[in-house]
Parts: structure tokens; C-alpha cells; sequence
């Protein structure tokens, strides 16, 4: 595959920061609160909150002077007091397949602070639109396969980062009422159906390390009079911190996913170091007391298909007996590859045989097709192109 197309200047450029609150991204409580200390009079502010959750998350307002249904001289004073400001779309890539991977640059967060970057990709369907999210910069996790996991600066994202993401997904793809679609790329063709329709938490970091910020985003998200995903299509991908599982059933209802990755504890502990601390008996009980887990609202496992590591047909029986009740999916993963990796994918035969055993076992369709492969947007693999593009920086600037 080739890589389609590369846009460096940024598609949705972001207001420069100005120290002014930024509402673009908060909560129902934190937008009360910001209109509170700024002086709003107590009984305006349910209905204040309300006008701004509307032309903010319903209408993609990217300026104050589209809020039509608030006085004139009260937009120009809520311009003066607040900000509506979303993370910096800083490059786009367009895969052939219609995927698309942005490096976003987020506000400083302090004087020595240049703005940290994370990825963020959309992967468009017939009958879907997936944006998958990142929750911090890098992760403190080691995953042996995963790049994400060799990044040094690593820091939790904020909720108005979370949600940001989102933001400028919708802006970009034009999916706000009576905005107009991008012409270069494939979305979700159906009636009625919006660009992005399903969120998952499979960008960047382990979001049950921060689910401090991940319950509030994922509730933002959610809310019918703004955002409007179902949480049924919002999915959280945890490499397994166990004692976090329970706790993010009965914040979110959102959906789980477990990157299990191996049937054995020596092997998991490998791959998933944090299976020392956890092992894969306690991460199954979590899962089987998962609140709100049933067969119709099944956990699914990810498995990543390591050559010689992983992928006897042996383990597939195991994986296939050790999720003996529970409502479980199960989704084989292509390992992505990303340079200096020290795995390679298994063979499709060797893919074919592991599915067969786990379909025959009754799990559909368990394979899941690598998208964007060729701007290295897959799973796992955010965060080469940032360094690349780094290096490629420096050697233009001699
Ligand atoms: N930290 C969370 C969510 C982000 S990773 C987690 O680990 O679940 C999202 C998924 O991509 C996980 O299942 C992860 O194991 C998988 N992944 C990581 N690196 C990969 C690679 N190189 N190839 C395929 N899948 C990978
Ligand atoms: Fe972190 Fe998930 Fe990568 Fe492991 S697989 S290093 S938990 S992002």
C-alpha cells in the first residue's frame, strides 16, 4: 500500500491559547461552574449551561458569534471571559482504505510546556464510523509489542482532551448539523448516519490509569442534548488493570475490551508485564463481574497474533476453555509491525487455523482487518510517524 496523502498544514487550525477558560471540551458541571465564578447570576446559569452545552457539542460552534439564541452583548462578554479552543490538527494522513491518522498538538499546560502531541485515527466503514482516542501521552505501561510503549514523556490526558479528540474528528469530517463532508475521503454512507458513530479507547495510554478523566469524557460524550454516542458504541481497551474494571463498569456503562494476548501467566508476563501484578485468573474475575456485562453486551478480548509466541492452536483451545462463561467476543489481532520490533505477524495459515478453532468454538468473524497500515495507524503503532516526522523536520532545517 502506498501512502495516499500527507497534509501538513492543519485542515482545522486552533484558536492560540489565551489563558481564558476553555469550554470546548468540559463538563455540564465545569461549564455551571466557569459561568458561577465568573459572575453569572445563579439563576441563569442552568439555562446559560444548557445554550453553550448546545452550540458547543450539538452544533460544533467554534466561536461565540454563532450562538444566535444569546444576546449579542452577552456573546461578546462570554468571547472576553472564555475560549473555544480544540486540540491543533498539526498533520493529517489519508490511507488508501480511507483511514485517517492526525497528529494533534494540545495546548502547553505550563511555561516549559510546547504542547504535548498524540494521535488520534479514523477509520471509516459502511455502516460506521470508529474514532479511535488516545488517554495520555505515551503510557507507562511496557507492552514487548507495542511502540506506544517505548515513548518516554508520558502524562494523563484532561477530560476537555479527551473529549477534544471528538471535536475535531466532527469539525474535521464535517459531522455537525449542515456542515459539509470532506470530498477526499470515505465516510459512513448510509442515511442519516454520522461520521463517527463509535468510539474506542485504543489510541495512546491506558485509560483505567485515568479514568479520573476518561469517566467524565466518555459521559460528555454520551449526552444525548450534545454529543450523542451511544455508550454501547463507546469501547474501553484495557491491558488488564483488574481492581480499575469494576469501578469503570458503574462510572460508564461503556463497553469493555481486554487485551489479553496469551492463555499463560509466564508468557502474558511478557508480553503484558503488568500481568505480574495482575494475573490472567484475577483479570477473568474482573471481567466476569463486570457490571452490565450479558450476551448481548459481550467483553471482547483482543488477542495480538505473535509469530511463534502466541499462536498454536493448542493456546487458541486454551483461550477457547478459559472463557468458559463469559459473555465474551474474541478479536484476533495481525500484529503491526513498527521498526526494531522484536516480533513478527504469524502466518495467515497459522491466523486461519487459530480463527477456525476459536469459530468453531462459536465466535464470529474473530479476525480484525489491519486498517491503515500504510500511514502506520493501526494498533500499537502510534507513535512512530511523530518521531519520523521529527527526524524528517530536523534534516529539512539542515
Ligand atoms: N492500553 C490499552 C489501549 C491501547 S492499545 C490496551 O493495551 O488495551 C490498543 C490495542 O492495541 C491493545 O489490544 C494492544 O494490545 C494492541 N496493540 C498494541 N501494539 C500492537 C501491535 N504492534 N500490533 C497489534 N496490536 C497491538
Ligand atoms: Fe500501553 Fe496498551 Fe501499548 Fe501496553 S498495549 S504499552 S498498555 S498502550
Amino acid at each position: 500500500m502506498t501512502l495516499l496523502e500527507t497534509t501538513p498544514a492543519s485542515p482545522v487550525p486552533a484558536a492560540a491559547p489565551t489563558g481564558r477558560p476553555n469550554l470546548a471540551g468540559m463538563t455540564r458541571g465545569e461549564i455551571a461552574g466557569a459561568l458561577r465564578e465568573f459572575g453569572l447570576p445563579e439563576h441563569e446559569i442552568r439555562m446559560r449551561t444548557n445554550q453553550l452545552w448546545h452550540w458547543i457539542y450539538f452544533r460544533g460552534a467554534r466561536d461565540f458569534t454563532e450562538m444566535l439564541n444569546i444576546s449579542k452583548r452577552l456573546r461578546a462578554t462570554l468571547a472576553d471571559a472564555f475560549e473555544l479552543r480544540l486540540p491543533e490538527i498539526i498533520e493529517e494522513q489519508l490511507s488508501v482504505d480511507g483511514t485517517r491518522k492526525w497528529l494533534l498538538r494540545l495546548a502547553p499546560v505550563g511555561p516549559q510546556d510546547k504542547g504535548a502531541e498524540i494521535e488520534c485515527v479514523y477509520i471509516p466503514e459502511s455502516d460506521r464510523g470508529t474514532l479511535c482516542v488516545s488517554s495520555q501521552v505515551g503510557c507507562t505501561l511496557t507492552c514487548s509489542f507495542c511502540h506506544t510503549g517505548t515513548q518516554r514523556l508520558v502524562r494523563n490526558l484532561t477530560t476537555a482532551e479527551i473529549v477534544g479528540q471528538l471535536l475535531v474528528a466532527r469539525q474535521r469530517l464535517g459531522d455537525f448539523p449542515g456542515r459539509e463532508r470532506p470530498v477526499d475521503g470515505l465516510v459512513p454512507d448510509g442515511e442519516g448516519l454520522r461520521a463517527v458513530s463509535n468510539i474506542v479507547f485504543m489510541g495512546m495510554g491506558e485509560p483505567l490509569y485515568n479514568l479520573e478523566h476518561v469517566a467524565p469524557a466518555i459521559e460528555t460524550m454520551a449526552d444525548g442534548d450534545g454529543l450523542s454516542l451511544s455508550k454501547r458504541r463507546i469501547t474501553v481497551s484495557t491491558s488488564g488493570v483488574a481492581p480499575q474494571i469494576e469501578r469503570l463498569g458503574a462510572e460508564t456503562g461503556a463497553m469493555l475490551a481486554i487485551s489479553l494476548h496469551a492463555v499463560r501467566d509466564d508468557i502474558r508476563n511478557t508480553l503484558v508485564p503488568l500481568n505480574k501484578k495482575y494475573p490472567i485468573r484475577e483479570l477473568l474475575q474482573a471481567c466476569r463481574d463486570y457490571p452490565g456485562a450479558s450476551n448481548a453486551r459481550r467483553i471482547t478480548f483482543e488477542y495480538v497474533m505473535l509469530k511463534g509466541v502466541n499462536d498454536s492452536p493448542a493456546e487458541a483451545r486454551e483461550l477457547v476453555r478459559l472463557l468458559k462463561g463469559v459473555p465474551a467476543k474474541i478479536n484476533l489481532i495481525p500484529f503491526n509491525p513498527w521498526p526494531g520490533a522484536p516480533y513478527e505477524c504469524s502466518d495467515w495459515e497459522t491466523i486461519e487455523r487459530f480463527s477456525d478453532i476459536v469459530f468453531n468454538a462459536g465466535y464470529a468473524s474473530p479476525v480484525r482487518t489491519p486498517r491503515g497500515r500504510d500511514i502506520l495507524a493501526a494498533c500499537g503503532q502510534l507513535k512512530s510517524e511523530t518521531e519520523k516526522l521529527r527526524a524528517r523536520a530536523r534534516l529539512a532545517s539542515g
